[in-house]
């Protein structure tokens, strides 16, 4: 099963209500399965007809497997259907200042293996070809008996998606790099690219943050500081998929020069960059060492959360989502950091239920990975016909 390259564009209404029927019954399984078919019929409102038929599909595609024997009642409407996690993988692909990381993901989203690749020093075109390597190698030694889906891309900066473009990235010094066209020559796969707040805000809509699907902001803070935010299933692109811009948010009390040659930028004060060069070490160790709890460096992981927190409440005041996620490698390694940018949150928004709306990543150790695959998944849940059967 691979996508058509060729997926002609659904312009037709009985086409699109078809995927968003599909799609209605994927989620429904990704959610409760195993679960009968009739149960599937009355959690999406679609006729027994209309699931049988999708179910059948989705069966055909090896997306589903049937369990039979663990129903009482005789009839096929009561046999419960599940995801067939063992069939495909999705590739995942993570773009990060100083390294890669190449994954893969079962359809649940789950992890399956993931490895991390430095690439200081080298060209755009060169990360991607050794990149590409990789993920043979990955295929070959950890999936090979599955199907791979095609490859998701997920990285900082300003991502178009729709041309699968990486417009700008200033951190990697990447201008305008086809991505998706790079990578479809190279692995043969179909590939989507898209920025990496963006993509885990789909993460934690199909895997993640229960509340996520109401709506949600995801503040991403490593050595790349953006946010994306959605309502409902939809996330915001604006113009070019420009939105999530928050790297130049003024900060208070910060005097730290920005590349933009202004002082105060939220991604010069809180990058991993910035507080290792503070540190005068690398960041990995700075991290191990709060961790372990020593004093100086867990009081520059505090400080610093108690700055995201200012960008954080103002996300919150002005976009009112449900759920604010921090994407931030601190918050599962050093006890204490999400208090702290909770307790900044709650002096400065003006919401009452302010600090219990933000909350940590649901993929802690994962979120690069899963922000790779999250490229892909969503196409695949989004509309599962998008994926065709190319062994018929
Ligand atoms: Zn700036």
């Amino acid at each position: 099963m691979t996508a058509r390259a060729d997926a002609p564009q659904r312009t037709d209404a009985r086409g699109a209500r078809r995927s968003a029927s599909a799609s209605a019954v994927l989620r429904a399984i990704l959610d409760e399965g195993p679960i009968a078919r009739s149960t599937i019929a009355r959690r999406t409102g679609l006729s027994a007809a209309a699931v049988s038929g999708h179910t059948a599909g989705l069966l055909r595609l090896g997306l589903l497997h049937e369990l039979p024997g663990t129903e009482k009642r005789v009839g096929r409407p009561h046999v419960p259907v599940d995801l067939d996690t063992g069939r495909h993988v999705a590739g995942a692909l993570h773009l990060a200042v100083h390294h890669a990381t190449v994954a893969l993901l079962d359809v649940r989203g789950n992890v399956l293996v993931q490895h991390e690749e430095p690439h200081d020093g080298l060209a755009a075109e060169d990360v991607l070809a050794r990149a590409a390597e990789i993920l043979d190698d990955l295929l070959l030694g950890h999936a090979p008996d599955r199907e791979p889906l095609g490859l998701g891309v997920a990285t900082g900066g300003w991502v178009d998606r729709a041309s699968g473009t990486v417009v700008e990235h200033p951190l990697l010094g990447w201008r305008d790099v086809p991505v998706r066209d790079l990578l479809t020559a190279s692995t043969g796969l179909t590939v989507a690219v898209d920025g990496h707040a963006r993509s885990l805000v789909h993460a934690e809509q199909l895997f993640g943050h229960p509340r996520a699907r109401e709506s949600v902001v995801q503040l991403f803070t490593g050595n790349v500081v953006d946010a994306a935010f959605a309502t409902g299933g939809t996330v915001h692109h604006g113009p070019r998929s420009a939105a999530g811009a928050v790297a130049h948010l003024p900060v208070d009390d910060s005097a730290e020069a920005c590349r933009c040659g202004r002082t105060g930028c939220l991604e010069a004060t809180v990058s991993e960059a910035t507080l290792a060069r503070n540190a005068g070490m690398p960041f990995p160790d700075l991290l191990a060492l709060a961790a372990a709890g020593e004093t100086a460096a867990v009081r520059l992981f505090h400080d610093r959360a108690r700055l995201i927190g200012q960008a954080a409440a103002l996300l919150l005041d002005v976009l009112n989502p449900a759920v604010l996620v921090v994407v931030d490698r601190s918050i599962a390694g050093v006890p204490g950091c999400l208090p702290a940018i909770r307790d900044e949150v709650g002096i400065r928004s003006l919401r009452p239920d302010s600090a219990e709306t933000v909350v940590g990543t649901s993929f802690p150790g994962t979120e690069l990975a899963t922000a790779g695959g999250a490229v892909l998944l969503d196409l695949l849940y989004d509309d599962p016909s998008y994926f065709t059967n190319s062994q018929n």
